[in-house]
């Protein structure tokens, strides 16, 4: 980020920062009493700037990036390794290719030298008749074989465009881009909801533990549970919502507070948004005294919904959804079911018959290990087999209310609000054991 000292013109390096401006003050040693001097002097708030680096924090840093360098040279090593086997075989092709027709022409230059050496013709009946050479076919023969390989030419060099436009920046691969399949799959920096009743839009800071809230230019006022998600771009995805049943839906730009109304939003509570790939997964809920099965997804390029295959387990809510590389997992209200499901074939398999389900539960996960949160209940899986789930012996200390939020981790904990007991959970990933933060 590119700090300057508030005082025009100044190059002096920083040290002070001041919280009375929203978007901070800076200043150098030299200027931080000409700011303290200024405005209403009881909103300052002056801050050093900086502290001496932590070592393991740096190397923490360091080791990450080695581990990117690696991760880039064993990439570039292996696709060399596949061009240059494939420049090989088409310098082999080319030689090949100009060896055949080179031979081809010195055997009919032989024909043609014998034949303007030929003083006496066979005239035996039968044994004279000389066959003809058609070039004609011959001709007609190369052409197609020259259009076969020129396509072939055309449409490799097609493809192998569109492979180098597959290279990604490094920079693509910030987790405010890009999702971390050892995290939580979701870009959710903190947990977002709207205090039921109003038209407050809250945002718990994981990191300072404190509530902000701003007004939004909503429609109605909001009710609790609605599907709420981050979306790339610092902004929040939010439909439906519990007392009231509504059936609206909203997109909010938490850099200036504005809001997009979106259209065709179904009537849902009691259920999570999940964003993936440029769009928002909803499953099942609640609506107006009814469990619902329908499904939908909410394009972000489109602006459009579309219906996704009913959920599996017919009508139900309180259904969590952890996305993993190529599939959801996917919970429900009752039963022992997990489900998964297909993002590309648009169906539902059973995962574990394992668990025992609760209208109150999360999925979330940490590194290879996934975790099912169902009331007082903790389940556990290891990557390797999301078949098998095995329940802690421990009992939570905090059971869980309902939750629509995403499970947003930090510092080995893991955050999530029920935005109807209004209360903010934490689990910790160490003693795999959940507390209260705070009710609001
Ligand atoms: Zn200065
Ligand atoms: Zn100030």
């Amino acid at each position: 980020m590119n700090f300057k000292c508030f005082a025009e013109n100044c190059s002096n390096p920083l040290k002070y920062y001041c919280s009375c401006q929203k978007d901070y003050v800076f200043s150098c040693p030299e200027h931080i009493n000409q700011h303290t001097d200024e405005g209403d002097v009881s909103l300052h708030c002056i801050k050093v700037m900086y502290k001496c680096i932590d070592s393991e924090k740096k190397n923490i840093l360091i080791n990450a990036y080695q581990k990117v360098s690696e991760a880039l040279l064993k990439s570039q090593n292996s696709i060399i390794i596949s061009i240059n086997s494939l420049v090989q075989t088409l310098a082999d092709f080319k030689k090949n290719t100009e060896l055949f027709f080179r031979d081809q022409r010195v055997g009919v230059g032989k024909i043609i030298d014998s034949i303007k050496l030929e003083d006496k013709e066979l005239i035996i009946p039968e044994l004279s008749e000389r066959k003809k050479i058609l070039h004609e076919e011959l001709q007609a023969y190369y052409d197609l074989l020259d259009k076969k390989i020129e396509s072939f030419c055309k449409s490799t060099k097609q493809e192998l465009s569109l492979l180098s436009e597959l290279n990604k920046d490094y920079n693509e691969f910030y987790d405010d881009k890009i999702f971390d399949f050892k995290g939580n799959a979701n870009l959710d920096k903190n947990l977002y909801f709207f205090k039921t009743g109003t038209k407050l839009f809250a945002e718990f800071n994981v990191i300072n533990q404190y509530i902000t809230q701003f007004e939004v230019n909503v429609d109605e006022a909001q009710g609790c549970l609605g599907a709420v998600c981050q979306l790339p771009g610092y902004k929040i995805f939010h439909a439906g919502g519990y007392n009231p049943d509504l059936a609206s839906g909203y997109i909010i730009d938490l850099n200036n507070h504005s809001v997009e109304i979106l259209r065709g939003v179904r009537g849902r509570s009691f259920a999570c948004a999940t964003y993936y790939d440029n769009e928002v997964y909803l499953f099942a809920g609640w609506h107006i005294n009814a469990n619902l099965a329908y499904c939908d997804k909410f394009s972000l390029a489109t602006r459009t919904w579309s219906s996704l295959a009913n959920f599996p387990a017919g009508a139900v809510y309180s259904v969590s959804a952890l996305p993993c590389r190529e599939f959801f997992i996917l919970s429900t209200l009752s039963g022992n079911n997990l489900y998964k499901y297909d993002t590309k074939k648009n169906s539902y398999d059973i995962l574990t018959q394992g668990v025992v389900n609760h209208v109150c539960n999360i999925l979330f996960r940490d590194n290879d290990k996934c975790f099912y949160l169902a009331n007082n209940l903790c389940f556990k899986s290891n990557g390797e087999n999301l078949g098998i789930w095995a329940k802690n012996a421990k009992i939570l200390t905090e059971p869980l209310g309902h939750i629509t939020s995403k499970p947003v981790s930090r510092n080995r904990n893991v955050y999530f609000v029920s935005s109807q007991s209004r209360i903010i959970y934490k689990f910790d990933l160490e003693t795999e054991d959940s507390s209260k933060v705070l009710t609001y």
